[in-house]
């Protein structure tokens, strides 16, 4: 369909999928109101962004932190003005060390001036870069049904 000239509203949440991490099915022409069909409409969220490690570089099989680069590689090259100070950043994995070995993996490679800088808490099971706050959600289920609750129970509260 042709775009008619309509704004692209701001994104409210961008999810970045690791490469191990279930998959959202693809949106169909009666997705939207199909409560049973897990695609990005199940999700709490108006206007999500979703990217995926996956594609082109799928065969670079990155590490976590290079992960964590990719996104906000993706991020920094998406239109400013579809990201917002409430727009808010995850990264679904099935990896629970997933943040724990990102931070080890920079750790061990980052040089005293290398930019930008990652900061990780390990607590809040969140990394910062610049003005980006990305939320780590990990899922143990194969189902994209547990994904979907799981990731939807951590948007109100983040
Ligand atoms: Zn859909």
């Amino acid at each position: 369909m042709r775009n008619r000239g309509k704004k692209k509203q701001p994104y409210d949440l961008v999810l970045y999928f690791d490469a191990c991490a279930s998959r959202l099915k693809p949106c169909t022409n009666s997705c939207r109101n199909n409560k049973e069909y897990m695609c990005r409409h199940r999700l709490r969220s108006p206007n999500p962004l979703i990217f995926r490690h996956s594609g082109e570089l799928s065969f670079l099989h990155l590490s976590d932190f290079q992960v964590i680069l990719d996104f906000i590689w993706k991020l920094t090259h998406t239109p400013p003005k579809l990201i917002t100070p409430k727009t808010k950043f995850f990264i679904v994995t099935r990896d629970k060390n997933f943040l724990r070995d990102a931070e080890n993996g920079w750790d061990a490679k980052r040089k005293k001036r290398t930019q930008p800088k990652l900061s990780f808490n390990q607590d809040l099971r969140v990394v910062q870069c610049n003005s980006f706050i990305i939320k780590i959600i990990t899922t143990h289920s194969d189902s994209v049904v547990d994904l979907i609750k799981t990731i939807n129970n951590v948007l109100p509260r983040y």
